[in-house]
């Protein structure tokens, strides 16, 4: 029985890994939207850093040649600052997330970090030091220990323990039968959209990144799920260099500045206060926010 057991057993290991792949790939393809390679320099530099700051200077961007989405933005998210960016659905925004992860390259300007073109960093050691908590989080069909680990295969169970505490699920997993063995994603249990979002909270912690990016992070929430996560939001991004993309204006009158972002160029910028008493876009958006009337 031993004697079969062995090749079953690593049949399962294989199917195990092929399994993680293809939900990686599905992942990288929907972050990607399939977008062409980028590939590292010859001489790339390895980042290395706990303290980013961010600079777009001047860049212009499109997916295609022929349509142009970003013309020429400029910002500088200072190290352990907070840039928000608002802006109505299609003007460009979440291209500013792809282009920082680089997905893409820029056509034209650049973007920096440390004052070095993020072109000539090799990209392993970008990512590293990025974390980002989507819009919609998308879970892999394995443990929500899995989920919580992904990306950091060296982290001890007190750690993953520490970042689901930390992050407001544990109590709420160890209520499960399976605890952190509990199968999530397609194929296990389903869960709500704040608490997919708490997992992929507690997976960025883990990571514990010097650079944040929330893209519309609990825009899929209800209000009160909302405030609780956007707490802790709060909590990770004090002291990281964080760039937030907002669709509720109430959840970013904190942050040190913020752009308005219209059909890819910047058309406003400065502190809530100060864009409020411009009575421009921001000012418009926010009045129709408080009243209730929230568009996306
Ligand atoms: P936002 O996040 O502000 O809603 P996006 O940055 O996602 O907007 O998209 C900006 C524009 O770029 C949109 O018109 C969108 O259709 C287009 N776009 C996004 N991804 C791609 C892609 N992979 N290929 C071509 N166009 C894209
Ligand atoms: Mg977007």
């Amino acid at each position: 029985l031993t004697q079969l057991y062995a090749p079953l057993n690593f049949l399962g290991f294989v199917y195990r890994e092929i399994k993680h792949a293809l939900a990686d790939m599905e992942r990288m393809f929907s972050l990607l939207d399939q977008g062409q390679e980028v590939a590292d320099r010859p001489n790339a530099q390895t980042l290395d850093t706990p303290q980013a700051s961010i600079t777009f200077d001047h860049v212009d961007f499109g997916y295609e040649a022929k349509r142009q989405i970003l013309f020429d933005v400029s910002f500088t998210i200072p190290a352990g600052k907070t840039l928000a960016v608002v802006g109505s659905s299609g003007a460009g925004k979440s291209t500013l997330s792809r282009l920082l992860f680089r997905f893409y390259d820029v056509g034209a300007g650049a973007i920096k970090i440390n004052d070095v073109d993020t072109r000539d960093l090799s990209q392993a050691s970008l990512r590293r030091h990025i974390g980002i908590v989507p819009q919609d989080t998308v879970l892999f069909n394995d443990s929500i220990l899995y989920n919580i680990a992904y990306g950091n295969p060296g982290a001890s169970q007190d750690d993953i323990i520490g970042a689901a505490k930390a992050a407001s699920i544990h109590d709420f997993v160890m209520s499960l039968p399976d605890g952190y063995e509990t199968q999530v994603g397609e194929r296990g249990l389903k869960l709500s959209g704040g608490e997919k979002q708490r997992v992929a909270i507690a997976r960025t912690l883990l990571k514990n990144p010097p650079i944040l990016i929330f893209d519309e992070a609990t825009s899929a929430l209800d209000t009160r799920t909302e405030r609780a996560i956007q707490k802790e939001l709060d909590q990770i991004a004090r002291n990281r260099t964080t760039l937030i993309i907002a669709h509720r204006l109430s959840t970013i009158a904190n942050a040190d500045e913020i752009i308005v972002l219209d059909h890819g160029r910047v058309i406003e910028r400065g502190s809530h206060q100060s864009l409020l008493q411009e009575s421009g876009r921001y000012a418009q958006m926010w009045r129709l926010q408080q009243a209730g009337h929230a568009l996306s």
